[in-house]
């Protein structure tokens, strides 16, 4: 199944002008199979989100939450109390929340604007389940640092993600998953396995 698993919304993130419905539609002509709404240190409840699977029927509509976290952006899928893990917290304390809650956090556009990705991870001791490998937000050198860091730790899932904040960019860069999606429990548990690879867009491979 085809996700974008990083998009913003104008309902929870000042600088995204991205309206749900103008998602969904284009999450359809993008051949995606399902979203993850991942707003700025928001996550988005369960009523929010039945509201617009009744607006868009047959696609999967799931809810993270990317944190701006000290030594980069983190995105994080699977919490149940989205409220403790907070913008600022280092890696390590933020991993670890997620994981106590039964989540799984993913490195957002790692490298991005000069990030020392790899100290951020040494010297916060964070665990992380997966790694951002395409992006809007990565240039072709931080692709290829995410390229080359996975083929060292095959373990990581590896995703594709817009971090769509307009409609033009949903779905530009994608996650294929082997297994079938359709909760958060079946996503948490595909990340954890590592069992997510980048995917273009079905006719732009
Ligand atoms: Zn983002």
């Amino acid at each position: 199944m085809r996700f974008d698993l990083h998009i913003h919304t104008h309902v929870h993130s000042g600088d995204s002008e991205l309206d749900p419905m103008d998602l969904v539609a284009r999450a359809r002509e993008m051949g995606l199979d399902g979203i993850v709404i991942t707003e700025h240190e928001y996550q988005w409840t369960e009523k929010e989100l039945e509201d617009l699977r009744g607006k868009a029927p047959g696609l999967v509509i799931l809810a993270g939450v990317e944190i701006s976290a000290w030594g980069g952006d983190v995105l994080c899928y699977g919490v149940t109390d989205p409220f403790r893990v907070k913008r600022g917290m280092d890696w390590g304390e933020l991993t670890r929340e997620v994981h106590k809650q039964g989540g799984v956090a993913v490195a957002a556009h790692p490298w991005r604007w000069g990030q020392d990705f790899e100290k951020v991870l040494r010297i916060s001791r964070a665990t992380i389940d997966g790694i951002e490998m395409t992006s809007n937000n990565m240039d072709t050198s931080t692709k290829r640092n995410a390229l080359a860091y996975r083929a060292r730790h095959p373990h990581l899932a590896g995703l594709g993600n817009s971090d769509a904040h307009r409609r033009e960019t949903v779905g530009c860069f994608q996650t294929l998953f082997e297994s079938n999606i359709r909760t958060t429990a079946d996503l948490v548990e595909a990340i954890r396995l590592g069992r997510a690879n980048p995917v273009l867009p079905a006719g732009q491979e």
